[in-house]
């Protein structure tokens, strides 16, 4: 801990950051006491800066939100409504106080986008690298969650949300930090490359799911967040389901800021939407495909399990080398 501020001012200063919690008991005790009105699901990731972003490419502000998000977006792949999550920070030797509370804003600007309240959290010093740890606590409102292992051989597949963005502004990033766009040289304000850039730094959790499948009557048999690449989080239901599937990819074709960036930029946008990770959308089995908003039909689960046949404008699609989103 910095000789600057002791540990508990320092939580104090943290948690300024958020307002005071609704629960019957909140941070500041041994534990927090929540009461949870239906069954409850519960996640934890951590980001650890090198590894899961760069200081140089990410406002603090931006880390805080993403260090949520993305455990917003497990809860929500669950089928549940998030609700409270913890926050625990591990801290080098070297830290700044502006940083840290603007991990916090960042932190507290997503918890309010999504309502969830921070109930409890840790701070230890002395590690070598930063990292933010999150658990999020969602409850199961709408019936039984969305589990992996549930598709059925004559599902339709779904994806609700953007791919490859996150990819792409990760490309753009790092190009930001080697100072040099290429093609893109005289572009490198595009507006379309700040919104990948927004992509990789704040992406949004789809915890509008259960609401947004519940009102269309539409009931996902299993579901999994984009966290590893399309291709890739697809793989681990059909693994768990022990099916396989047929993909047109054409339904996700679009004309947005990532056709532009792989246009101007020489790129196949199909790599970044097939095998492109941290977009954070969500793919979705189900025996109701129904017209919703946001959700593109991309295929069906057949009961041969080694089958994963994948086309595009009706022909047969030649993968690149799929491979999951590499971080940094
Ligand atoms: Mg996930």
């Amino acid at each position: 801990m910095s000789d600057r501020l002791g540990e508990f001012a320092l939580i104090e200063r943290l948690l300024s950051h958020f307002p005071p919690t609704t629960v019957a008991i909140g941070p500041g005790d041994d534990a927090a006491m929540i009461q949870p009105a239906a069954p409850i699901v519960v996640t934890t990731d951590s980001l650890v800066e090198g590894r899961h972003f760069r200081s140089a490419s990410f406002a603090p502000e931006d880390i805080g939100w993403k260090a949520l998000a993305v455990n917003l977006s497990d809860i929500a792949a669950m089928g549940a409504e998030p609700r409270w999550f913890l926050w625990s920070l591990t801290l080098p030797a070297e830290w700044e106080l502006a940083w840290l509370e603007g991990v916090a804003g960042g932190l507290a600007a997503c918890a309010k986008r999504y309502a969830v309240e921070l109930v409890g959290g840790n701070i230890a010093g002395g590690t070598q690298e930063l990292t933010l740890s999150v658990t999020a606590i969602g409850e199961l409102t709408s019936g039984a969650a969305w589990r992996r292992d549930g598709a059925r051989a004559g599902d339709a597949i779904g994806v609700l949300g953007r791919l490859g963005w996150a990819a792409a502004g990760h490309i753009v990033l790092e190009r930001d930090r080697q100072g040099g766009h290429g093609p893109l040289r005289d572009r490198g304000e595009a507006p379309f490359l700040d919104e990948l850039r927004r992509a990789q730094r704040r992406p949004i959790p789809r915890c509008d799911a259960p609401a947004l499948f519940g009102g269309a009557s539409l009931r996902p048999n299993a579901a999994i967040d984009v966290s590893d690449g399309f291709l890739q989080d697809l793989g681990h239901i059909l693994r768990a389901s022990d099916v396989g599937a047929d993909l047109e990819l054409s339904a996700l074709r679009s004309d947005d800021a990532l056709s532009q960036f792989a246009r101007a930029s020489a790129i196949d946008p199909w790599e970044l939407i097939v095998a492109g990770g941290e977009d954070y959308a969500l793919i979705i089995t189900t025996d109701q495909p129904r017209e919703v908003e946001g959700v593109r039909w991309v295929g069906r689960c057949v009961p041969e399990a080694d089958r994963f046949s994948i086309s595009l404008d009706g022909a047969a699609y030649r993968l690149p080398e799929v491979r999951g989103f590499r971080h940094v």
